[in-house]
């Protein structure tokens, strides 16, 4: 078994470096190395993140494998190529995209996100960025893009920020800013906060500030009230995502400020709440608290003790900051 997962990270490593060749060095990935750019990103990076690009020939990785004699059933196996029906061949999975590696904590590529190229005759057909399926070696749903290169950055700065894509990362890292990994669109989840905890005790939380942004906010809420982590929530300039705001001029020293000004979730949760107005009301009061209680009761029970301390610390703040005794939020929680 470790064996075969073994040779499948060999295929990715291999796919990998081809993919890579392909963006820095074919004359048919001159577009894409020039959208690279037009968004800010350097060539130092590019290599850093190991980018690559997946041509729109529909059979370029296929060809790649019989040249290099990879065999076809890995390929398929890793999801970078499918097999026709009728047993007439193989074909791409990945067309007219750029390739991002995503690695494991110890650098190995064990999927890649692709996004496609503005201007692709897919576009208009495919989603905007398209994954690796769930294979032995990727599992979508604990993967953290960047954890291998910004963990000890994490550790020395006391916290990580989670971002929601790939380009954020890069470019904060291009900005200096080390400490930051992305759930490629996913809330954060227990499993991502497992391995974060390995080397940090805080998150902040960067959501985009458009209209997909702050959806996960009340999932990692839940993770927070039974997980042993701080948790803060960032907010951005209203219509950017960090890499939008990175490839500003001054845009650093706003995203760093960001970090620096975040604040803690159940405070970013209440003020939402409170944003929302018709919290002078006893009703209105009273739903809040049944909101906030709703994600509490959500969160799975930890029987540790400093999981209960903390969910009494988080009931006395609620208390607090909607006027109400503690007694009763305690009662309206049970
Ligand atoms: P770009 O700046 O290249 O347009 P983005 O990273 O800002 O992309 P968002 O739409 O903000 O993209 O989505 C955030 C992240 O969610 C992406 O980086 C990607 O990891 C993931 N994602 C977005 N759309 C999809 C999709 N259709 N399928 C899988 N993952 C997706
Ligand atoms: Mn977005
Ligand atoms: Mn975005
Ligand atoms: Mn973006």
């Amino acid at each position: 078994q470790d064996t075969h997962k073994f040779r499948l990270f060999d295929v990715m490593k291999w796919a990998q470096a081809k993919y890579q060749q392909c963006l820095l060095e074919s004359p048919d990935s001159q577009a894409a190395r020039k959208y690279l750019g037009e968004r800010h990103l350097a060539g130092a990076s590019v290599r850093q993140f190991g980018l690559g690009f997946a041509p729109l020939d529909g059979e370029w990785l296929v060809k790649q494998a019989q040249a290099d004699q990879v065999p076809p059933e890995l390929l398929v196996e890793v999801g970078l190529i499918a097999a026709r029906d009728e047993a007439r061949g193989y074909y791409d999975r990945f067309r007219d995209r750029v390739m991002f590696p995503i690695r494991d904590a110890q650098g190995r590529a064990v999927g890649f996100g692709g996004r496609i190229m503005p201007d692709s005759p897919y576009a208009a057909r495919g989603p905007k960025y398209y994954n690796s399926p769930e294979t032995l070696l990727f599992k979508k749903q604990e993967q953290l893009y960047g954890i291998d290169m910004a963990r000890h950055a994490g550790s020395s700065a006391g916290f990580l920020a989670v971002v929601e894509g790939y380009t954020d990362v890069m470019m904060a890292h291009q900005s200096g800013i080390a400490n930051v990994v992305a759930t490629m669109g996913t809330a954060l989840n227990a499993r991502h906060v497992a391995q974060l905890v390995r080397h940090v005790r805080k998150i902040v939380l960067v959501f985009d500030a458009d209209d997909g942004g702050n959806t996960g906010v009340d999932r990692a809420l839940e993770i927070f009230v039974s997980q042993d982590v701080e948790l803060a929530v960032a907010t951005l300039p209203e219509g950017l995502d960090p890499a939008d705001l990175l490839a500003q001029d001054g845009g650093a020293e706003v995203f760093r400020k960001a970090l620096g000004d975040a604040v803690d979730a159940l405070d970013f949760k209440l003020n939402q709440l409170f944003a929302k107005a018709e919290h002078g009301t006893v009703d209105g009061v009273r739903r809040m608290l049944d909101i906030i209680l709703g994600i509490i009761a959500l969160a799975p029970p930890v029987p540790s003790q400093s999981a209960q301390l903390k969910q009494e610390l988080i009931l006395t703040r609620l208390a607090q900051r909607l006027g109400v005794e503690l007694r009763s939020v305690r009662g309206r929680l049970k």
